[in-house]
């Protein structure tokens, strides 16, 4: 079988951190959520972080299954960050270099990797979601299905590949 990218780690701005990913991700999306596009212009100011909101307001996610996701370097960077003290969505950025890394709904199957800190040629984006938040006259990519919200066509989905996995629950940890 042809691999039509070949990203098989995530890479932290000065590589010091590293992600292995092993097989293709379940979904590579674009989310329009006004949540992440505060954490991510929050992490540039604060963090000196790189940009991870597109010109349209969009970011770029690729979808891994949790037991396809090993922390190979650098674990000792990791940093969470919580909009909301008791929000079970956790952001995990670098300290080495403010690279933001992943989000984790921690409750969660999947992890959802930044697309830009992916190595090789990423998976390129196969849907955008949640656009009902995004901003004003900004334009949405044609090439792709747009979604208001969490499409089912993306639940669906992530229920198959919680199936492929056993329905096991897992932890995404490192200390
Ligand atoms: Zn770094
Ligand atoms: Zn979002």
């Amino acid at each position: 079988m042809t691999r039509d990218h070949q990203s098989n780690s995530a890479i932290c701005r000065c590589g010091e951190t590293t992600i292995e990913l092993t097989g293709d991700p379940i979904q590579s999306v674009i989310c329009y959520c006004e949540s992440c596009r505060n954490a991510g212009r929050g992490f540039e100011r604060d963090l000196g972080s790189p940009q991870t909101v597109n010109a349209d307001g969009g970011v770029g996610y690729c979808l891994y299954r949790k037991d396809r996701v090993r922390i190979a370097h650098g674990a000792h960077h990791l940093r969470e960050y919580r909009l909301k003290p008791t929000s079970p969505t956790r952001r995990v950025v670098t300290s080495c270099c403010g690279s933001p890394m992943f989000l984790d709904f921690t409750p969660g199957h999947w992890l959802t990797i930044f697309r830009d800190r992916l190595s090789g040629r990423a998976p390129e984006p196969q849907m955008c979601i949640m656009t009902k938040d995004r901003p004003e006259g900004s334009e949405l990519p044609n090439a792709i299905p747009a979604y208001d919200t969490q499409p089912p066509r993306l639940m669906i989905k992530l229920l198959a590949a919680w199936a492929a996995m056993g329905f096991r629950r897992l932890k995404v940890a490192w200390r």
